[in-house]
């Protein structure tokens, strides 16, 4: 499907592409998400590219009112915290990310287990654009 390396490089890259991928083993089918050019189950060295549905449901989280300095730049602080999250994707495999559309300011209303969809944070520009992903409760089907 897709010829490039099984880098972190590669991994922003189709970040920035809105697209999710890790890599299978062709040898003994084992997920890595980021990707990682050797299976650290069998050692084989026979990858491929997999797309991530995007779909998942939170697996932990945690709500950070004193954040880094990039954080405070897009207007986060004590009053505003964000959070930041791991989410089990439907194939298996978790994910770093930020979790968004939850009311951070009370993280009791937060409850691990909410199914959630991935979404694409971008920030900056050309070359220096980098994508982070993000993921947010699907809604609820209407009526309920
Ligand atoms: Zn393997």
């Amino acid at each position: 499907m897709e010829e490039r390396p099984f880098t972190d490089h590669s991994y922003e890259q189709f970040l920035n592409e809105e697209k999710i991928m890790g890599c299978r083993c062709r040898k003994c089918q084992a997920l890595y998400l980021p990707p990682r050019p050797i299976c650290i189950n069998c050692h084989g060295a026979d990858m491929e590219w997999v797309r991530m549905k995007g779909a998942g449901t939170l697996h932990a989280f945690t709500c950070i009112s004193v954040g880094p300095a990039f954080m405070a730049r897009e207007g986060f602080d004590r009053s505003r915290p964000y959070c930041s999250g791991v989410v089990l994707l439907e194939e298996g495999v978790r994910i770093d990310a930020r979790i968004e559309g939850f009311d951070n300011t009370h993280p009791e209303t937060i409850k691990v287990g909410t199914p959630v969809t991935a979404e694409f944070l971008h920030r900056g520009e050309g070359e220096d654009m980098r994508t982070f992903p993000a993921f947010r409760p699907v809604p609820a089907p209407p009526g309920r």
